[in-house]
């Protein structure tokens, strides 16, 4: 191509935007065809209106329709599954013998498959599709998809405004190193090594998309600034120099849009390596970075940072290839809700502007916008001043137009936003509840007594002295199935349909099921079951001082499943005992013990969008006083076991390698706090979510519990020998029946795991339970799980 009739980039834009739809249509959409209830037409139909619905909004908000800043980030259900589908990189598990694979099959699996594995989105609750690579699965450019969406909104068959869209696209790198090898390939094979097939594809997607008419096109690449995956900074680097140099080279009659590689959720300069510079030396044409995580790019210019947790270092030379791009500079937080402070941000803009060091700057948002909901402006029920510090996608967009604007025409061209952001700033810095002093006395009080309990030891002997347990104890991990009847009951009471009486007596009724239920299958620790729950961190949030919850603000969780994050905007506390009625209930109706049930200040954390004007640190330490207090309450009402449940300790893990320590100690600590009031005769066990530890082992051990359980069953147990070696020594509760599957486990199966378990750990501290809850599980298959994981522990009792 050459250089001077090319559409320069685009003044402002924002890295992509929620697909799932205001009120949630492609959810519906989805489901209804899954069901068979509508056509592939109807779920094309509706997938189609979204995508120009996102177009006119965002030209409505001022991005400009004519020059690619509205990005074309739509996908039917995952962005990462688009390109194994554009790529045809079907696995060969989906083609051996059967028909052709759908996109949805390798999405939901078929009769005779899995799906693919679901994975987090770098540190984001979005999880995508893991795809999977082996030395000969098909990789050409088999799928157009993304050039007809492009071609739909520039030629819009309603005859409505035509929109130059830039499509959005995974980049090659970050799609290898997300995938995992195929089954059966050999055991040094990387899917990297399938790089050159990959960007062959590419240059003719890039060629398709030219032809089209793009002029540009975003490949997204944060794998850049992971340490989270398993390739170091030279093989990454050598993968970003030859596949950006096979994509921007020119071949005879070949065009391409001009190449945007977007960076998100961190840093790419780190103490592991500068990939920043590795890009610059590329031929790419812009390159977009995240100043709200990661450092500024250029001499001089400070960085938009407000997580005073991460505080980045300034750079102090130029990147030497930047001077002939543009940055797009991240300064709007696209992956949490607060409204900017727009004159910093700015300040953050002009500093980079006049460094000089790139050939121009666009203002832009840190990361796509598909993490945070639609409109602040659709939530009735938000308090009116908390509303006003927020800013959801709608707003971000604004923030990004005004800032632009603001570049181009000098300040005074949008005094009036400058002002109602300042003072939005500083309503929220001084409205009531933000800083409450008892709060911030209590934790100024502490000290290190305050983080720990009475040696193991003599912790083990009072609980076994006043549980008198049997060897194997067997329990689960909180929740019972979640009926139909739960959820009405639940529904028809936050309606207001039924009063607190009629509540009462219907969640009491279905505790008392399931009390007896476990007593007949001769469970040893027992539940409540948490029928009250509609989820663990939102149950919290709304009983807790300095959350907010809200009615419309859906985030994409993976294809069509979103959750709504609490927002965790002032100092927490606890009005009142939260979960203590509802345990003390239930302990009434047996004689076995009952284990009290918390969620954990991290994962309270991790699952709601979090204040960004303290230290995450306080934040979780306040959350952690309040559980302290539920954990005391519990005691005192006669509760000899609380699980404190950090499911998402591991999510929370920092991308940049030189961050985790400090994540871990603060983490590690925060539940100390949580839970070392505790006497040493009750008994603390958490509970962690997931099988892959290697990088959080050491922290298990630094939490401290008397008894964790983990999942376990798919790796046949390989977290208890790797617990064992870290020098893990107190109770473990491998899970034994997988739990996200309907199957039902043989007791023979069972025994197998078990026998693994106490080969590898002293039996006295293993104890038996499921992977996690079961409150997607129906009763038919956890009846007769339960039934075999008692029997096979009976059985491995008698060889100990
Ligand atoms: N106690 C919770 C439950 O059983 C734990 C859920 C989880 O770990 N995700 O539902
Ligand atoms: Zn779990």
């Amino acid at each position: 191509m050459t250089e001077s009739n090319l559409p320069s980039f685009p003044h402002a834009t924002v890295l992509g935007y929620p697909r799932i739809g205001r009120r949630r249509e492609l959810k519906r959409a989805l489901e209804s065809y899954w069901s068979g209830r509508t056509t592939e037409e109807d779920l094309e139909r509706t997938s189609h209106d979204l995508r120009l619905a996102t177009v006119r909004r965002l030209a409505e908000l001022g991005l400009e329709a004519g020059n690619a800043a509205i990005p074309g980030s739509f996908s039917r259900y995952d962005q990462v599954l688009d390109i194994t589908f554009t790529l045809g990189a079907i696995p060969s598990r989906f083609t051996d013998g059967a028909q052709d694979a759908g996109y949805f099959d390798l999405a939901r699996g078929t009769a005779a498959q899995p799906p693919l594995e679901l994975t987090k989105w770098f540190d984001t609750n979005y999880h995508y599709l893991v795809p999977e690579i082996g030395p000969s699965t098909p990789i050409s450019f088999a799928d157009d998809r993304i050039v007809r969406e492009f071609t739909e909104a520039a030629r819009p068959s309603d005859g409505g405004i035509p929109v130059v869209t830039r499509p959005v696209v995974v980049g090659p790198v970050t799609y290898l190193l997300l995938s995992k090898p195929e089954d059966g390939a050999p055991e040094d094979f990387s899917p990297l090594s399938r790089l050159d097939d990959v960007v062959a594809a590419y240059r003719e997607l890039l060629a398709a998309l030219a032809a089209a008419g793009a002029p540009w096109v975003q490949l997204d690449e944060p794998a850049l600034v992971s340490d989270l995956i398993a390739a170091d900074h030279e093989t990454v680097s050598d993968a970003v120099r030859r596949a950006y140099a096979g994509l921007t080279a020119a071949a005879a009659g070949t065009e391409r849009p001009q190449i945007l590689v977007a960076a998100p959720f961190g840093d790419l300069r780190r103490a592991s390596g500068d990939h920043l510079s590795v890009l610059a030396g590329t031929a790419v044409e812009a390159i977009a970075v995240d100043l709200v995580r990661g450092s500024s790019p250029l001499p001089g210019s400070g960085s938009g940072a407000s997580d005073a947790a991460s505080a980045p270092a300034t750079s102090s030379s130029t990147v030497p290839g930047l001077e002939t791009k543009t940055l797009v500079a991240g300064v709007i937080d696209g992956h949490n809700i607060w409204r900017a402070d727009l004159a910093a941000k700015l300040g953050v803009l002009e500093t980079l502007r006049e460094s000089a060091g790139a050939a121009a700057i666009a203002v832009g948002t840190s990361t796509s916008l598909q993490h945070v909901p639609h409109d602040v402006d659709d939530e009735p029920r938000l308090d009116p001043a908390l509303a006003g510090w927020l800013a959801f996608a709608d707003q971000k967009v604004a923030e990004v137009v005004t800032l632009s604007r603001a570049l181009a025409a000098g300040r005074d061209a949008v005094a009036q936003e400058l002002t109602a952001s300042a003072a939005a700033v500083a309503a929220r810095a001084e409205a009531a509840g933000v800083v409450v002093p008892e709060v911030r006395e209590r934790l100024g009080e502490l000290s290190d007594a305050d983080f720990a309990r009475a040696p193991y030891a003599d912790r083990a002997a009072a609980q076994q002295a006043r549980l008198n347990l049997p060897p194997l104890p067997t329990t689960t991990i909180g929740s019972f199935p979640q009926t139909s009847e739960i959820r009405t009951t639940r529904a028809a009471w936050t309606r207001g349909e039924i009063d607190d009486a009629e509540y009462t007596t219907r969640i009491r009724g279905e505790i008392a099921r399931v009390i007896e239920l476990q007593e007949e299958l001769g469970l040893d620790v027992l539940v409540h079951g948490e029928p009250e729950r509609n989820d663990m961190v939102q149950y919290f949030a709304e009983r807790l001082a300095g959350f907010a919850t809200t009615v419309h603000g859906w985030v994409q969780s993976y294809g069509s499943r979103c959750v709504r994050p609490p927002i965790l905007w002032g100092d927490v506390s606890r009005p009142e005992p939260i979960t203590v009625p509802w345990t003390q209930y239930a302990a009434s109706l047996t004689d076995k013990p009952v284990k009290g049930m918390l969620t954990g200040p991290v994962t309270i954390l991790a699952w709601s969008f979090v204040r960004d004007d303290q230290p995450l640190r306080d934040t979780a330490n306040q959350v952690a006083l309040a559980l302290r207090d539920e954990v005391a309450d519990l005691e005192a009402a006669g509760t000899g076991i609380v699980q404190v449940d950090e499911a998402a300790l591991r999510e929370l893990l920092p991308l940049d390698a030189g961050a985790q320590p400090g994540y871990l100690d603060w983490s590690v600590r925060s539940f100390r706090l949580a839970t070392s009031g505790a006497a040493p005769s009750t008994q603390i066990h958490t509970h962690l979510c997931y099988s892959e530890f290697g990088d959080v082992v050491g922290a298990i051990d630094d939490l401290d519990a008397d008894v964790t359980s983990v999942e376990a069953a798919r790796s046949r147990m390989e977290i208890v020998p790797a617990l064992a070696a870290t020098g893990y020594a107190r109770g473990i509760g491998p899970g034994v029946w997988d739990i996200h599957s309907p199957r039902v486990p043989s007791d023979g199966e069972i025994t197998d795991l078990l026998k693994l378990a106490v080969a590898e750990i002293d039996p006295r501290l293993v104890w038996v339970n499921p992977d996690c809850g079961l409150k997607t599980r129906g009763y038919g298959e956890t009846t007769a799980s339960l039934t075999n994981l008692i029997a096979a522990t009976r059985q491995v009792r008698e060889t100990l």
